[in-house]
């Protein structure tokens, strides 16, 4: 049988380098190989956006374009819109019998997103309890495979405790999926921060214009010991360079970049002007294609709805099965 993945992204903005690298390339090559079911996830963007509900219907058009644009293909992967699927409510709800508190409190991703978030008046128990849910995606499409970035794999790992449990208790029905993580696990932010992110605002955008580009690029964090451009550098984990190793096809121009860099004889600004080339040439072909896109936001909303159709079949179709494992699925009548 031909193997399932499922992934997905929260409406929360649209997507940056990070899901690229993380998620989305993997997507990309591997679409011919596996029936691709790919998620938007607007419920799970409420638990921490849920005084913004707002945000989500215009960002939802922005992933979506976002997947196209890369080259995710309508032919090939389903784009399904998560509140449209309210059998995944239903399986969350089984599935929170299936996790105990201390679990939950122990997630360090959670952990660390929850102190990000700074929750003025405590922390919401569906934030909190968001990696339940996304077992529930991760479950419901019967997903063998789920590309994602570092992040996300304690969720992953949590996914695959409950459907151990649950097919245990009530039979198999349930797939444990595995983890897949793209070319770079978890790409920094332009601050330096450990994870770029749409939350933080420290992104490079999939469609972002040259010239935010360029901004973004020449404020970026870099070496925060090297004052002047004489000054010998470092290069390891200097963001900068990062992206340079990631998206500067030109080996050798990033070779010769480093060298100088750690010798004091080239300045940030070249480092970055560099950077800024190499970045341009790879975001010019996905942001065209955006445009061309957007401009026919009607064709998206009919590959979003007829995507959402048949995920929301497949999601059927396992909740039979589970209510039928679950000695739940009642026949009184
Ligand atoms: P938010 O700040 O709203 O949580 P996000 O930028 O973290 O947004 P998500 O929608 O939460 O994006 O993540 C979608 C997918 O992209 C996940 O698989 C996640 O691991 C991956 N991803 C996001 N940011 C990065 C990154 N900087 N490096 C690698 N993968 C990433
Ligand atoms: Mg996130």
């Amino acid at each position: 049988m031909i193997k399932r993945i499922l992934t997905g992204d929260r409406p929360t903005g649209p997507l940056h380098l990070g899901h690229f690298v993380g998620s989305l390339q993997n997507r990309v090559r591997l679409q011919d190989e596996y029936d691709t079911y790919v998620l938007i996830a607007d419920v799970q963007a409420l638990t921490d956006n849920f005084e913004h509900p707002e945000k989500l219907e215009a960002n939802i058009l922005e992933v979506a374009l976002d997947y196209l644009a890369v080259g995710l293909d309508p032919e090939k992967v389903r784009i399904v819109v998560q509140s449209m699927v309210p059998e995944l409510t239903e399986l969350t709800i089984y599935f929170m019998n299936l996790v105990t508190v201390a679990t939950l409190e122990r997630n360090p991703t959670v952990k660390e997103e929850i102190k990000q978030r700074n929750f003025v008046k405590g922390v919401p128990v569906g934030f909190w309890s968001y990696p339940i849910s996304q077992a529930a995606d991760i479950a419901i499409f019967k997903a063998d495979l789920v590309p994602v970035g570092e992040d996300q794999l304690p969720m992953i790992e949590q996914t695959r405790e409950i459907v151990r449990r649950f097919n245990r208790l009530y039979g198999k029905v349930l797939i444990e999926p595995r983890a897949m993580l793209g070319a770079v696990a978890r790409l920094p932010g332009t601050d330096g921060g450990a994870k770029m992110s749409k939350s933080v605002g420290n992104c490079i955008c999939l469609g972002d214009p040259p010239e935010q580009v360029r901004k973004r690029v020449m404020s970026m964090f870099t070496d925060p010991k090297r004052i002047h451009p004489t000054d010998p550098g470092t290069v390891e984990g200097n963001p900068v360079f990062t992206y340079h190793d990631v998206f500067n096809p030109d080996q050798a121009e990033v070779e010769d970049l480093k060298e100088r860099y750690r010798k004091g004889t080239v300045g940030d600004v070249e480092v970055k002007q560099r950077l800024f080339e190499a970045l341009d040439s790879f975001l010019s072909p996905i942001r065209e294609r955006r445009e061309q896109l957007a401009a026919n936001p009607k064709r998206v909303y009919e590959i979003i709805m007829e995507g959402t159709r048949t995920g929301r079949a497949l999601a059927q179709s396992t909740m039979a099965d589970v209510r039928h494992a679950m000695k739940i699925a009642y026949k009184f009548a």
